[in-house]
């Protein structure tokens, strides 16, 4: 069967070129005599990996020396309690802004731990945009603003980061991180889930301010301490090995297209090509307002459920999988993360283009 464009949320594609290395790979690391998924952790060969993989990370996102890159488990979800436990101890309240369904889950998690204000959400029209932030909204003595750069499931991005002052800004990007060119430098941490632009599901990349360290609240488990696992480069306990190697695959492959400038050039125009087709079409139309579209994830719907029920199920049968939405969005969506190729999405709009002339009324 040949490979289908896959639209899913997550886990999602990875480049094919990165795959094929990997299968070649597979059996035998180079030099090794053994594969990558056999190895200890503590072994000369998978501490070039994870400082190779750590290495390109901060080439291609410019990480400034004053950070720590940290490879950790449990999924951004981990990182909805981890912040809080970690930064409460400078003070134990945060201001959040809620954009959607993640942004929700990081405000209930952190609320355990201290108090959390909310200070704008776009919920009032089902989180179809980003909402006006200003300086004056922040307390100058929280711990911390949170954002979530890229709402995931409801298809919105920001397109201006917040100015928070002294505040640090977290971030949860997991799913934008290394699609658009960032200044690392504005924010405190920023973290991400692997299985959407980085690897497969398993490892979270943490990206964290140095003095940010160290602050944790006295009940935080070892295991959830940013300070723990900056001190042991990782390798506090097993690292999710495999996962990694694949991150460091996946970095390089960013380096080979000219970096994460060249990418987001190519998000760009992919994402345009849809754009472009919802905004003329009559039977399809985006759910999100022009200015805070999402360059990951395209939400639309269709004039009815039988209709979106046909396209799924035909655009399936063509090659174009998991282009569902979300219950909460309806309709359908399409995640055309970096290794999405552009091809995949002209091949998508012409098919959606006959499929509108077929089914016209
Ligand atoms: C996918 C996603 C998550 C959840 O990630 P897990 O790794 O499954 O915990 C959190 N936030 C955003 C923005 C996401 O896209």
């Amino acid at each position: 069967m040949a490979r289908v464009y896959n639209f899913s949320a997550g886990p999602s594609m990875l480049p094919e070129a990165v795959l094929k290395k990997a299968a070649a790979e597979l059996l035998e690391y180079p030099g090794s005599g053994q594969s990558v998924m056999e190895m200890s952790h503590r072994s000369p060969e998978f501490q070039a990996i994870i400082e190779g993989a750590e290495a390109l990370l901060r080439e291609i996102m410019k990480i400034p020396a004053n950070y720590r890159v940290l490879f950790l488990q449990g999924g951004a979800s981990s990182q909805f309690a981890m912040v809080p436990l970690n930064l409460f101890g400078i003070a134990p309240r945060a201001d959040f802004v809620n954009t959607g369904t993640w942004s929700k889950k990081a405000i209930s998690e952190a609320k355990r731990y201290g108090t959390v204000r909310i200070i704008a959400t776009s919920e009032d029209k089902n989180f179809s945009y980003i909402p006006k932030l200003d300086r004056a909204m922040f307390d100058p003595s929280a711990a911390y603003v949170h954002i979530t750069t890229n709402n995931t499931i409801e298809g919105t991005r920001y397109r201006e980061l917040p100015d928070t002052g002294a505040v640090p800004l977290v971030a949860d990007m997991s799913s934008n991180i290394l699609s658009e060119v960032y200044d690392v430098a504005e924010f405190g941490i920023i973290y991400a889930g692997a299985q959407k632009n980085i690897a497969p599901a398993g490892v979270t990349v943490v990206i964290i301010r140095e003095d940010l360290l160290g602050k944790a609240l006295p009940i935080t488990p070892t295991m959830f301490n940013y300070k723990i696992h900056a001190d042991e480069k990782s390798l506090y306990n097993t690292p999710p090995c495999y996962c990694i190697y694949i991150a460091r695959l996946v970095f390089e492959w960013i380096k080979q297209q000219g970096g994460v400038a060249a990418v987001q050039k190519i998000n760009e125009q992919k994402a345009q090509v849809l754009y472009e087709f919802l905004d003329n079409s009559k039977m399809f139309k985006g759910t999100v307002v022009p200015q805070n579209r999402s360059l990951m994830n395209i939400p639309f719907t269709s004039p009815g459920e039988d209709i979106d029920k046909l396209f799924i199920k035909e655009a399936a049968v063509a090659g174009f999988v998991n282009l569902k939405g979300h219950r909460s969005v309806g309709g359908m969506r399409a995640s055309i993360y970096n290794a999405m190729p552009a091809e995949g999405l002209k091949k998508l709009v012409d098919f959606m283009k006959k499929f509108e002339t077929n089914n016209a009324k």
